[in-house]
């Protein structure tokens, strides 16, 4: 089964991507993970890369589609995917529905997250990780609680994203109104859009979309 979780910056795709990979055995595929690591990688494309992502703008769609398209082939993803910030631009979702084509595969659901975007402006700009162990926190809503050492596994050193600033989510939010937000009405048309209040509580959000996963 192959999904598309959509939805604005820091409305908690992440999260719920890995929620939905660890529940329903579906290989989570975040183009944003393989584009910052690309650019830890450190090579002259991951330096323009950067610039673009720290801008808070998208990066081109040939990228993209290139990148994904290699991946959904991969022997991990024969049980199924859900793509996580991915397609982003209209261009690329008619290239998803391209190569699924190409590959005998189809889209069952299209999951869409919908938030408030000042609250997102809050969320993201506070939002850290554990570098050793990925578990993630929040200065005002999460904060380790012992100040400085993760709860999980109590390393000390902790990293906040490059494009975690408010005046980039700025940029990203307007990038997904702009951008984004149209593709909605291309699932919709077709009857596979599920919208979600992913502004409820983080685990109502995962048991709905639970729901909507095995009713796929
Ligand atoms: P994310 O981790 O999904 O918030 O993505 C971080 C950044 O990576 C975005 O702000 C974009 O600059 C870039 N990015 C991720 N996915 C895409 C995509 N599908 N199309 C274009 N740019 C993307």
């Amino acid at each position: 089964m192959n999904i598309v979780l959509l939805g604005p910056p820091g409305c908690g795709k992440g999260t719920q991507a890995r929620r939905i990979e660890e529940n329903h055995g579906l290989k989570q595929l975040s183009t944003g993970d393989m584009l910052r690591a690309a650019v830890e990688a450190g090579s002259e494309i991951g330096t323009q890369l950067a610039e673009i992502m720290n801008e808070g703008q998208l990066v081109p769609d040939d990228i993209i589609i290139g990148m994904i398209s290699e991946r959904i082939s991969g022997p991990d993803c024969a049980q199924g995917f859900i793509l996580d910030g991915f397609p982003r631009t209209l261009v690329q979702a008619e290239a998803l529905d391209a190569m699924l084509e190409q590959k005998g595969l189809a889209l069952r659901s299209v999951i869409s997250l919908t938030v408030d975007d000042d609250a997102m402006v809050e969320r993201i700009s506070g939002r850290f990780t554990c570098a050793a162990c990925g578990a993630g926190y929040h200065d005002s809503f999460k904060p380790p609680r012992n100040p400085g050492r993760c709860d999980d596994c109590g390393d000390r050193t902790f990293s906040r994203r490059d494009d975690d600033n408010a005046e980039t989510v700025r940029h990203r939010l307007t990038a997904y109104h702009d951008m984004t937000a149209p593709i909605l009405p291309y699932y919709e048309g077709r009857g596979i859009l599920r919208p979600v209040d992913g502004m409820a509580a983080i685990d109502s959000v995962t048991a709905e979309i639970n729901a909507l996963v095995k009713a796929a």
